[in-house]
């Protein structure tokens, strides 16, 4: 099997590493790890034959999956099941059709680059579809109206940062190239969050009910 430059990057950065299983395999490799039924019956056994190709043991599903990483997860995983990211990744096309390819959209950020009255920058998720991202950008800034600008990810050699999906069985592979040279676009449950937040201070602020109402629409964001 080839070791490439995103293994060498990965045996230093990857706290996966300390799983043999998890260096030896590209997402694009013909056949993938698998477990290792002997194995799990007597783990105290060594019976494989190559146990650089035996998953022992699936991954914790991560939200925030960053640089040239790899997981296994089981393929009961509702987050690994839905390709779920807290990246904006929309899908791409990729040439192998068992591979489910995403590439991320950056990060909207507020032109007059204002903080929150506590501290904190604006850092909006990209609508994933195409028409509803272009409206968005046309859109104010939450928090002092000033224009939206899309950040784009260039942390793949100057493309976006892709992460590739692929179903085997009990499993399911991930394997993300690039790394994203970017603030982290707030989640939708934050977004949910400071929604409300906003929605609760219009209806108790007496002052320029009208001006709030704006800003509350004007930052809704569909996703799809
Ligand atoms: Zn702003
Ligand atoms: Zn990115």
């Amino acid at each position: 099997m080839l070791k490439g430059a995103d293994n060498v990057v990965m045996e230093q950065e990857d706290s996966a590493s300390r799983h043999g299983e998890m260096r030896s395999w590209d997402i694009n490799d013909i056949k993938l790890p698998q477990e290792n039924p002997i194995e799990f019956l007597y783990p105290y056994k060594a019976f494989s034959q190559n146990p650089q190709q035996d998953i022992r043991q699936t991954d914790w599903f991560q939200e925030w999956p960053n640089s040239y990483v790899k997981h296994i997860y089981s393929s009961e995983d509702k987050n690994a099941q839905r390709h779920h990211s807290s990246w904006a990744m929309r899908n791409t096309n990729n040439h192998n059709s068992r591979i489910l390819k995403k590439s991320c959209l950056g990060v909207v950020v507020c032109g007059n680059d204002c903080s929150t009255l506590d501290g904190r920058k604006i850092y909006l998720r990209p609508a994933i579809c195409d028409k509803a991202r272009q409206k968005q950008q046309r859109k104010c800034c939450p928090n002092c109206n000033g224009p939206l600008q899309l950040l784009s990810c260039r942390g793949h050699g100057g493309y976006p940062v892709t992460n590739f999906w692929r179903h085997e069985g009990r499993f399911i592979f991930f394997q993300s190239k690039g790394a994203h040279d970017h603030p982290r676009p707030e989640t939708k449950l934050e977004a949910e969050a400071r929604r409300s937040i906003q929605k609760a201070q219009t209806a108790f602020s007496p002052s320029s009910p009208r001006l709030k109402r704006t800003q509350e629409t004007e930052v809704t964001v569909t996703d799809q």
